[in-house]
């Protein structure tokens, strides 16, 4: 298969590319800053990096392009590149707001805009996004997070039924805590309050994300569209 992954430089998104090139997938991988964690992983696993920001819907457009021609087509888009802020909401500026949704839901609506025209045209693909538990739950302090989480569960849901005649499945993956560089600010009182609240009593891996959704990506999950999977521990119960 060929595969798409946003945010595949680090944390979920580079596991994500791992584990796909290790089952001989060909695979691209799109990118904001982090050049050099890029080029790491792209040298070690043979995908291709594109420095690519998804709130940049021409940009976008373009770079789909250029990785349908580089791999052939697209069979499976994982929309996974995200940031996240903690902030009360009362002192959350306009900025703020607007980077949290223009990143974390407009950029997969680009992506997906421009990935799912291919899609429609060979009529067949997966689509998997990763979410959020704190887009089923909300987290305190995360509301603008938490809201543009939400949205990529409602855009899973509603395009599943608009792309499901066309053999295209839309799935998402609402991991918990996870250990990577998003939660590197996270002091230990946090982590231990987090882990308490987790019926399975610790954190995940990054690899514990990447299963769900390769196993949502394969031929297994044929007739699984519109659903959202916790990766949580139990967290979001
Ligand atoms: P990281 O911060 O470790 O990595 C984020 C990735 O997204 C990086 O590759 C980054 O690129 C990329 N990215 C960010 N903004 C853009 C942009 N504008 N354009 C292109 N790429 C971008 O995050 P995680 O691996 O922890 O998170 C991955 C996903 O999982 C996110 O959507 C996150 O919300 C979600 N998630 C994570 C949880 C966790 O506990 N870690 C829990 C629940 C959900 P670069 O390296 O160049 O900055």
């Amino acid at each position: 298969m060929n595969v798409l992954i946003t945010g595949g430089s680090r944390g979920i998104g580079a596991a994500c590319v791992r584990a796909f090139c290790g089952r001989g997938d060909r695979v691209a991988f799109f990118y904001r800053k982090s050049d050099g964690a890029a080029e790491t992983l792209a040298t070690e696993t043979g995908a291709l990096a594109m420095r690519v920001d998804i709130t940049d819907a021409e940009a976008v457009a373009n770079a789909v392009d250029r990785v349908a021609v580089a791999l052939g087509s697209i069979d499976v888009l994982v929309n996974n590149a995200g940031i996240a802020q903690i902030k009360l909401f009362a002192d959350l500026t306009d900025g703020d707001w607007q980077t949290m949704v223009d990143t974390n839901l407009s950029g997969a609506f680009y992506v997906t805009r421009a990935t799912a025209k291919k899609m429609i045209a060979q009529q067949s693909g997966k689509i998997v996004n990763i979410g959020s538990m704190w887009g089923k739950t909300g987290a305190s302090c995360e509301v603008h997070y938490s809201a543009a989480k939400a949205g990529l569960r409602g855009m899973t849901m509603a395009l599943a039924k608009e792309l499901g005649p066309s053999h295209i499945t839309v799935n998402c993956v609402e991991p918990g805590v996870i250990d990577t560089e998003m939660n590197a600010a996270m002091d230990d009182e946090t982590r231990r309050a987090l882990c308490d609240a987790t019926p399975l009593c610790r954190i995940g891996r990054p690899e514990e994300v990447t299963a769900a959704v390769c196993f949502l990506a394969s031929e297994q999950a044929s007739f699984i569209t519109g659903q959202t999977l916790g990766v949580d521990g139990g967290f979001a119960i």
